[in-house]
């Protein structure tokens, strides 16, 4: 498989004056192949979105590179830029508030076009805002009609059509589904598997749930307050979770099969997720981990792979650590 994103330690962190740092993502490195779906996961406030942001370029980065097939997307310059630009697009959560509410469907599809110079031509134009209007199972007839008349699973294929009009390789969509009604999830995720295929579109998909990446992507990321904590193939992180923040999370995810029963431990993460500006020492999680030991607090634990295509940040899995023992074990 080739990678044609690289991201290598990215750090984004955002200066608060008197000497607060934000440190929304704190040292993340993973490779998205040619045409795959790499998922992003993980709660509200876990510096998913900067991440999505800063890999395209939107962002700067504190530290750290990413690169487009080989090439350092925070120093291209002139035609390689806008090029980069055309190549990697981006569909937003709440797609009404990323839609002119005074642009018609023709007018929002054609602004990338008009931006990039594609077509001179006015018939050629409307040609092909016809065609992605098809594309994303609208119609012609949608064209000049505003985005108000539209219900949100419209909305969001207007800004899938958007998002296509340059015909990019890559496409980051943050959280894409989460603002939908639930029967409306699938149709957009089915939509956007059939563009896939169709159009051998790499996606980089950030949502804040298990449930939403699972069906789509073929590899999946969980971050926690900045950090990476544990990458692999969809369905082997599904099998076998590694970290307890996934196991966490996965506990909290419906078996879809009413026959099969449900023997999975129920995991409460609890308490609140700390401020990225003052994280805990050591392990990010340890503060709500219910198997946080002694070494947890002392030192950040390493990104290590633990089979082929398994790789983790817990001190579980660390065998140069001995004492295994929970903190929590002494209370009770
Ligand atoms: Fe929990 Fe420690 Fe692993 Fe962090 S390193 S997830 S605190 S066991
Ligand atoms: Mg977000």
């Amino acid at each position: 498989n080739e990678a044609i994103l690289q991201v290598k330690d990215i750090k984004k962190h955002f200066d608060l004056g008197r000497g607060q740092v934000l440190k929304a993502v704190d040292g993340i490195s993973f490779d998205i192949y040619n045409g795959e779906t790499f998922g992003l996961v993980g709660e509200s406030g876990c510096g998913k979105s900067t991440a999505g942001r800063t890999i395209m370029g939107l962002y700067n980065s504190t530290d750290g590179e990413v690169l487009y097939n080989g090439k350092n997307v925070h120093e291209l310059q002139g035609k390689e830029e806008f090029e980069l630009k055309r190549n990697m697009q981006m569909i937003f959560q709440d797609p009404y508030a990323s839609l002119n509410p005074r642009s018609t469907v023709a007018e929002i599809i054609a602004e990338p076009l008009e931006v990039h110079g594609i077509y001179k031509d006015q018939k050629e134009k409307m040609k092909r805002i016809y065609e992605l209007l098809e594309e994303v199972g609208l119609t012609r007839d949608h064209a000049n009609r505003y985005p108000h008349e539209f219900s949100g699973g419209q909305r969001q294929r207007i800004g899938i059509a958007r998002a296509l009009a340059l015909d990019p390789e890559i496409i980051i969509a943050d959280e894409p589904i989460s603002a939908l009604d639930v029967s409306v999830q699938a149709q957009v995720v089915n939509l956007l598997e059939k563009l896939q295929k169709e159009k051998g579109l790499t996606y980089l998909f950030i949502a804040h749930d298990l449930s939403m990446v699972q069906h789509i992507s073929d590899r999946i990321g969980v971050m926690y307050l900045g950090n990476m904590v544990e990458l692999t193939d969809a369905e082997e992180l599904y099998k076998n979770p590694l970290h307890p923040y996934t196991k966490a999370l996965l506990s909290a995810v419906p078996i879809p099969d009413p026959d099969i029963e449900d023997e999975r431990e129920q995991i409460v993460i609890e308490g609140e997720l700390p401020s990225p500006i003052n994280p805990p020492s050591g392990c990010v999680f340890r503060t709500r981990c219910p198997m946080a030991m002694e070494a947890c607090a002392e030192t950040v634990p390493k990104w290590q792979q633990v089979t082929k295509n398994h790789y983790v940040a817990c001190h579980l899995y660390n065998e140069e650590i001995e004492d295994k023992t929970p903190i929590n074990d002494t209370k009770g």
